[in-house]
């Protein structure tokens, strides 16, 4: 399928990928540079420390899964 780059460098992503993907307004996109392709693919947020994707809380913009969120809570002041 070929589309068009706007003025403001928009491309609009058709309908049918959006419903396959699953993809709502407002949903980030992790758009990568890869071999002189551009690719992007729904962005699922992961735990900062393990990586996991069962993301139960953030803080500062980065998630955290119930595990680590668990250890740092058990953390003393060092
Ligand atoms: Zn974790």
């Amino acid at each position: 399928m070929i589309k068009r780059i706007d003025s403001l460098g928009r491309v609009v992503v058709p309908k049918g990928y959006r419903i396959m993907l699953g993809l709502k307004p407002g949903d980030p996109l992790d758009i990568q540079i890869d071999g002189g392709k551009l690719t992007m693919r729904p962005h699922k947020s992961s735990c900062t420390f393990c990586g996991s994707q069962k993301v139960s809380s953030a803080y500062m913009g980065k998630g955290l899964c119930a595990e680590c969120l668990k250890a740092i809570k058990s953390l003393r002041g060092a």
